[in-house]
């Protein structure tokens, strides 16, 4: 009996220790998510508020078709409830194996966590006919880079809410308002961005890799040419030649580079036509001032405004 008692108590002192050392329920019910980018993050957080906890795998600043796997990311990936990838191949040189190997079967391609955002987007260059990687292309199946239009944004941000409320049914209204007001806010800026790319309608510009046609579609701008001569393949002599000519002749003046390119290339081309090169930002946390969707293109418009002027 004695012993009996005594056990009991012991078991009853560690699960009052327990409840002490468990985080409040709300902090339990969070959702952990992982995005593979920066935006998708930002776009989660947005939706999820503080229902979730928001990480992403690679930086702002990082080529999101070459990101180097550091263990973290296992870690991150294992634990995860939720992973938002941009999809259409554009992680495909670095996210598969760390799936695998995570182990978790929540975030498994085809699992209820395995969320690929590319479905909701409009995707723009889509190959006709078959295309293979064999010469290099990097967008295989349509330009990977979509979430630089805000439409597309709203139709992710819809996307990912209606994931949240899927895996967290108890906040699924929750996730609908925030998704409400996000759509709200995004319409505001869009006013005031519209009217300040309104005076560039249908500029000429040329980019390093084709990530800016999403955003040069939403604005009006047209890119006439790429510093690579096909994406993911560098510059060449002859391509770069070719491109200058056609600079010139199409009075082309602005040449906008990710961040995560050698600007070699780009300022011999801006020397040779008279074109401004500047560093645009193709994700959050390009640099540190840009923290979210917002201030991305808030960044983007005043360097474009100004390599216009
Ligand atoms: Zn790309």
């Amino acid at each position: 009996m004695k012993f009996r008692s005594k056990s009991f108590s012991l078991i009853l002192a560690a699960v009052m220790c327990a409840t002490l050392l468990l985080p409040s329920s709300a902090e339990a019910k969070k959702l952990k998510v992982i995005t593979t980018l920066t935006d998708l993050a930002s776009l989660t957080q947005e939706v999820g508020g503080d229902k979730v906890e928001v990480e992403a795998l690679a930086k702002g600043y990082q080529d999101p078709h070459f990101v180097e796997p550091k263990p973290s990311f296992l870690l991150k990936l294992r634990n995860a409830d939720l992973l938002v990838l941009v999809g259409l191949e554009l992680e495909i040189g670095w996210l598969p194996p760390l799936i695998t190997q995570s182990g978790n079967p929540r975030v498994q391609v085809g699992a209820a966590g395995y969320l690929d955002a590319s479905q909701f987007a409009e995707i723009l260059e889509i190959p006709q006919g078959v295309v293979t990687r064999a010469m290099g292309d990097v967008h295989p199946l349509g330009n990977p880079h979509y979430w630089l239009d805000p439409e597309n944004a709203r139709r992710v941000a819809k996307g990912i809410a209606g994931k949240l409320g899927e895996l967290d049914p108890a906040d699924s209204a929750y996730f609908q308002e925030r998704l409400q007001d996000f759509d709200k806010r995004l319409t505001a800026a869009e006013q005031k961005w519209d009217a300040e790319m309104a005076p560039y309608r249908g500029r000429k510009v040329v980019t390093y890799h084709n990530s800016f046609t999403n955003f040069a579609k939403h604005f009006h701008l047209e890119v006439i040419g790429y510093v690579e001569p096909r994406p993911g393949i560098p510059p060449t002599p002859s391509h770069t030649i070719e491109l200058i000519g056609l600079m010139k002749r199409e009075n082309c003046k602005l040449v906008l580079v990710e961040p995560y390119f050698d600007l070699k290339t780009p300022n011999s081309i801006g020397s040779a036509t008279g074109a401004k090169v500047l560093v645009y930002l193709p994700s959050v946390g390009g640099e540190k001032q840009v923290t979210n969707y917002f201030e991305l293109f808030d960044y983007d418009i005043e360097l474009i405004k100004k390599g216009f002027q």
